[in-house]
């Protein structure tokens, strides 16, 4: 799950990493008073910055400066309801502007190779990491941080020495560094960056002073360790979710969107695959990764359907179900009951063995659905009828 920058930020700050304070506003007016806010504590500029779930938000244009809380309205006013690579902006982040020395990246990521959390830094601050890795790989540093010890303190400097970064600096980097793999901990996430890190300059007491500060924050959470965190859910934007996803969820199926045409319904992730390597084997490509689980009932057939059907490129469906838990006749059911309210009608081929796979038969049989004994056959059936539905 990608959360937004703002709920990023909190996280960082929850490990004690320096963040600049902010406020989240939902409309020019609440922009103009946060604003105001940041101006009175001594802002001379303010960064409106659009909340939206993708990357190069700079560059689309959705993080401008301002100068007056008149500015900052304005501002707000061109980035809320803009679109960003086709998600509408419904939310901004406004904060003090910093004053801006010198651009990192910093992030950690989950790296299931060499199976450790391995932290990244490059002197390339600013600009997203993977254009860093297609022109410049050589810009990018890693360390690996121990399971056990997590990251040393030493490892921690030894990247900052390769991003250039030393003397008063260094401190705060080893600090942040670690702070970045505690969070990914603390959260079971896939990914914390910091792009960019920033040497900012401030005025302070004893005139101006250098220091670091993390400007941007992008976290994505391991979906499968949610459960673990209740605490998380709140950070889930709805609008920005795919309705098939939030569907998908509530219901309890792993559904994956592909490009072909073949539809598949079945039990088990395992035989998930095998199904999909089958239909390709038969000549036609999986339109979608779906498994339904273990005791599928009616109502968990029927969404899969839905969902399954949704999409314009499904030309035909082939469910393969084998009755353990699940059983056959109460899929058979589902299926009969999902076909009679479905919104258009495309060529179905069922194989459903093991468990009441003799009621699910006579059942479908009644119900004039096509069906087929083994998981080959299937495959070729469906992928013909696909073959025949786009000639
Ligand atoms: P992204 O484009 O979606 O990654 O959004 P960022 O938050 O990284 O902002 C993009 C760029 O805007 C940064 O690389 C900075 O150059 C600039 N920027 C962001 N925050 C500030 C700020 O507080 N002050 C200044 N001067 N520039 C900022
Ligand atoms: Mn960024």
């Amino acid at each position: 799950m990608k959360i937004h920058e703002a709920d990023a930020k909190s996280l960082l700050l929850a490990q004690g990493l320096p963040v600049p304070d902010w406020s989240v506003a939902r409309s020019p007016a609440e922009a103009r008073a946060a604003a105001e806010r940041f101006f009175a504590a001594g802002a001379t500029r303010v960064v409106i910055k659009a909340q939206v779930l993708v990357g190069g938000r700079g560059k689309a244009g959705g993080v401008k400066l301002a100068a007056s809380s008149v500015e900052a309205e304005a501002i707000a006013g061109q980035i809320l309801g803009m679109s960003i690579k086709g998600i509408t902006v419904r939310k901004v982040l406004v904060a003090s502007a910093a004053v801006i020395v010198k651009e990192y990246y910093l992030g950690a990521i989950l790296d299931r190779s060499s199976q450790r959390i391995v932290l990244m830094a490059s002197a390339e601050g600013g600009v997203e990491i993977e254009e860093v890795a297609r022109v410049t790989p050589g810009a990018i540093h890693r360390v690996a941080a121990d399971p056990l010890l997590g990251l040393l303190d030493y490892q921690a400097r030894a990247l900052a020495f390769a991003v250039g970064l030393g003397g008063p600096n260094l401190r705060d980097f080893v600090r942040i560094a670690k702070g970045l793999v505690a969070t990914m901990k603390a959260n079971d996430a896939d990914l914390v960056e910091v792009n960019p890190l920033a040497i900012v300059r401030e005025s302070g007491p004893d005139g101006q002073v250098e220091r670091l500060s993390c400007l941007d924050a992008k976290v994505t959470l391991d979906d499968s360790a949610l459960p673990r965190h209740p605490e998380l859910e709140r950070f889930r934007d709805l609008d920005e979710e795919d309705p098939a996803d939030a569907e998908a969820r509530h219901y309890d199926i792993s559904f994956i969107h592909l490009d072909g045409t073949i539809g598949c319904m079945v039990n088990g992730a395992g035989l998930a695959m095998t199904t999909m390597d089958l239909v390709k084997r038969a000549g036609g490509e999986p339109a979608n990764f779906l498994d339904i689980g273990g005791g599928a009932k009616a109502d968990r057939v029927a969404a899969a359907m839905r969902l399954i059907l949704d999409d314009p490129k499904v030309e035909a469906i082939l469910v393969n179900i084998f009755g353990g838990i699940t059983r056959g006749d109460e899929v058979a059911r589902g299926l009969i009951d999902a076909r009679s309210r479905q919104s258009r009608d495309v060529p179905m081929v069922v194989r459903i063995v093991g468990t009441n796979a003799e009621e699910a038969g006579r059942l479908l049989e009644a119900a004039h659905f096509e069906t087929a004994a083994s998981l080959d056959e299937a495959a070729a059936k469906a992928v013909a009828a696909a073959k025949g539905a786009a000639a």
